[in-house]
């Protein structure tokens, strides 16, 4: 029977010991394929559960010298936190004997003490401090890898063969402390995310046939209805069932500006109910709510290599054999052919040994990724992988939707013209006829418009709505049609007459919608749908950040769409677009400028935002489908979330290629002072994970506000 598992390694220190780890799980029996991700820490397996459990897999788990936690039920996961705890706490005694122990021989050798005195104090410090080494070493060796722990073992072994103790005891003091000092800033940047749900509250007051009850968080289930207090968090998914507050979704959106909410609408697990008493229902438990969403995205989204961080995986993996084969050459051939010294040659050969381990360099883009990632979650920017970091990094031009990304998507109407002897309240009697069954904001705008002006929609048949063109309707037997002036033209239903009269509503950037009674116009009716406030800007710091391409793609017609396009500082305009259109020209600017992000509301969009190099979804709140269809999905609906990614996402590949080439100038550096025979063991050891070091606290710089 095969089952899957899923697990988390609390306790992961450096790729290096996932790889090993990963590769000591799978040679299990009843083990079908095995999964360990460094960057979460998630293990993933399949097992055939009649040769093996989850116990033993547990079991061997600590064996290989990790510690586990479930990742399913808050209680396992407190168990293997406390054990990590356990653990470390050993491991930080033993660290403080093994550095006493390796200062006083250094003391001792200063003084000129006795030999035997700093042997036995050398060899304090090297078991000390190598006990969890050693023990790694082991594992790796007997599941035949070579990780660094082993190249470490081997380096100090070889120090002490050739009675260099000192050296020897600093090396792996340095090791062990550096390697702790790794494990505490990756898990830093791993538990990052789950900040995330930190302000959650955990008891929560639930109104009941009897009164308020304070319930758990998990105990949360569709339909009940909770109290929130001025300053609460809410913690799931809700709708406002009676009173009005502002609330502030900063945690959700990244949009510190309160916003007010009153019955019907809905609240974010994660905003905060400024100053209002509420009541509110549940619409969706904890663990499937938007905050719980984005946090497993973010985990997901982390474990998704980009192309650099597999170009580097793929190079560490021929390094590390080239430098260790440099290091036996290093050894071999001064020796058997030019009579070198055997011990200066051993000792640059260990030197060698060090320098091969890969893990600045391996561990250079993860964490910079990680934590990428997790400070646009913070901003309400989900990208959804290593890989949409670079691609947005690297955008050269940006399409968006006018209706609902740039403009507010409610529309309203402002003037209604009729002609041929109709009046303007026949117009909205018979559009809003029409409307009745359609889908489109511009037939909500009209059927509320008609409701108040008390006009009761007339029964029709054979309802068609066409998308972005418009819709048709029969009344009385009579063939109504609505929609836009490019529908009209292709239905050749002339619009002449009606030019002069709605030309200046168009250019004032109002949508306009015609009416036809068979094939005669009788009227048309000027919408007007409000630009966002934040739009301007948006496309301004778009514009500032370099990307002078900024496009908007709409169905409306040319003249609404250049006035709009006009007041946003927008550069170029594509209008009259049908959906399938849309589509087409992101493929146009794709072959035009290389690289393109869409954005869009993800759901009308899908198919453009596919087809962009980066699909980016706004106002994504509650929708899983919107998230689900772009690679960004941002929660709020401010444009200005758009250059913000953008930017975001330039950092992280600066910090990325910066790391990149730095671990690799130090390691070059290094194999030619070791080469000439200017470094020392511990000096590279030192450089090494400095350098680890280093990447990682410059990828944490990230998560800084
Ligand atoms: P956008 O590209 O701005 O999202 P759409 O593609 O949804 O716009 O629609 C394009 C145009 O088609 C609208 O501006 C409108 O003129 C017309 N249209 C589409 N659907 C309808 C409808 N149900 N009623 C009236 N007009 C419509
Ligand atoms: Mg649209």
């Amino acid at each position: 029977m095969n089952k899957d598992i899923e697990l988390r390694i609390v306790d992961l220190d450096c790729p290096d010991c996932a790889a090993s780890l990963e590769k000591g799980i799978s040679r299990l029996k009843g083990v079908k394929s095995c999964n360990l991700e460094f960057a979460t820490g998630k293990i993933n397996l399949s097992i055939d559960s009649q040769i093996i459990d989850r116990e033993k897999i547990l079991r061997e788990i600590s064996r290989l010298g990790h510690t586990a936690a479930e990742e399913s039920g808050e209680g396992r996961r407190v168990e293997g936190t406390k054990r990590l705890g356990a653990v470390s706490r050993l491991k930080e005694i033993l660290l403080l004997i093994a550095l006493a122990a390796v200062l006083i021989e250094i003391g001792l050798s200063i003084l000129d003490q006795p030999g035997y005195l700093q042997i036995l104090f050398a060899s304090i410090a090297i078991l000390t401090g190598g006990l969890f080494i050693f023990r790694s070493a082991f594992y790796a060796l007997k599941n035949l890898t070579a990780d660094m722990n082993l190249l470490m073992s081997l380096a100090v072994i070889g120090a002490m063969i050739i009675g260099e103790w000192t050296e020897g005891a600093v090396t792996i003091v340095l090791f062990s402390i550096a390697n702790y000092l790794e494990g505490r800033s990756v898990r830093k940047a791993r538990n990052a995310f789950k900040s995330l749900v930190e302000q959650i509250p955990h008891e929560i007051e639930m109104e009941t046939a009897d009164g308020p009850k304070e319930v758990g968080l998990e105990d949360l289930k569709k339909g009940d209805t909770i109290l929130l207090k001025p300053g609460m968090t809410c913690p799931t998914d809700c709708e406002i069932a009676e009173g009005t507050a502002y609330i502030n979704q900063a945690a959700v959106t990244g949009e510190s500006m309160p916003v007010s909410k009153t019955e019907g609408d809905t609240l974010l697990s994660g905003s905060i109910n400024t100053d209002g008493f509420l009541k509110a229902r549940v619409s969706k438990p904890f663990s499937d709510s938007t905050l719980t969403r984005i946090m497993h995205m973010v985990e997901e989204a982390a474990s998704r290599k980009s192309r650099l961080a597999s170009i580097v995986d793929r190079f560490a993996k021929v390094y590390t054999p080239v430098v260790v084969a440099i290091a036996i050459l290093v050894f071999a051939i001064p020796v058997l052919f030019f009579n070198g010294a055997f011990e200066t040659w051993f000792y640059r050969a260990l030197v060698f040994l060090v320098i091969s381990c890969p893990c600045a360099l391996v561990i250079s883009t993860p964490v910079a990724v990680i934590c990428g990632l997790t400070r646009s979650a913070r901003g309400g920017i989900l990208i959804k992988g290593g890989v949409f970091l670079e691609k947005l990094a690297n955008v050269r031009a940006v399409l968006f939707d006018k209706t609902g990304t740039l403009t507010e998507g409610r529309f309203g109407v402002v003037h209604v013209v009729s002609m041929n002897g109709y009046s303007s309240n026949d117009i909205i009697t018979f559009a809003a006829s029409v409307e009745q069954n359609s889908e489109h904001p511009i037939a909500g705008a009209i059927l509320e418009h008609a409701r108040n002006l008390k006009i009761d929609p007339r029964q029709t048949s054979g309802f068609k709505a066409f998308p972005g063109e418009g819709a048709r309707a029969q009344i009385e037997g009579a063939r109504y049609t609505i929609g836009s002036h490019r529908f009209f033209h292709d239905h050749d239903i002339s619009d002449v007459d009606l030019h002069e009269r709605v030309t200046d509503f168009e250019e004032k950037g109002y949508s306009l919608v015609l009416l036809a009674r068979e094939d005669r116009l009788i009227g048309a009716i000027a919408l007007a749908d409000m630009a966002k406030p934040e739009s301007v800007e948006a496309i301004a710091e778009l514009h500032r950040s370099g990307i002078s391409e900024s496009v908007m793609l709409t169905g409306d017609n040319f003249r609404t769409a250049e006035s709009i396009a006009e007041q946003l500082g927008i550069r170029h305009v594509e209008s009259q677009l049908l959906p399938e259109e849309k589509s087409k020209l992101v493929e146009n600017y794709r072959r035009k400028y290389g690289s393109v992000a869409m954005v869009g509301d993800g759901i009308n969009d899908a198919p453009a935002l596919a087809l962009a190099d980066v699909g980016i979804a706004m106002g994504t709140g509650g929708s899983d489908l919107a998230i689900e269809a772009a690679d960004v999905a941002i929660i709020g609906d401010n444009p200005q979330m758009v250059p913000k990614s953008i930017k975001l996402s330039r950092r992280t590949l600066g910090i990325i290629k910066f790391n990149i080439v730095f671990s690799l100038l130090v390691k070059f550096i290094f194999m030619i002072l070791a080469g000439l025979g200017l470094a020392t063991l511990w000096m590279a050891v030192f450089a090494d994970m400095g350098t680890s070091l280093l990447v990682i606290a410059n990828s944490l710089r990230l998560l800084k506000k």
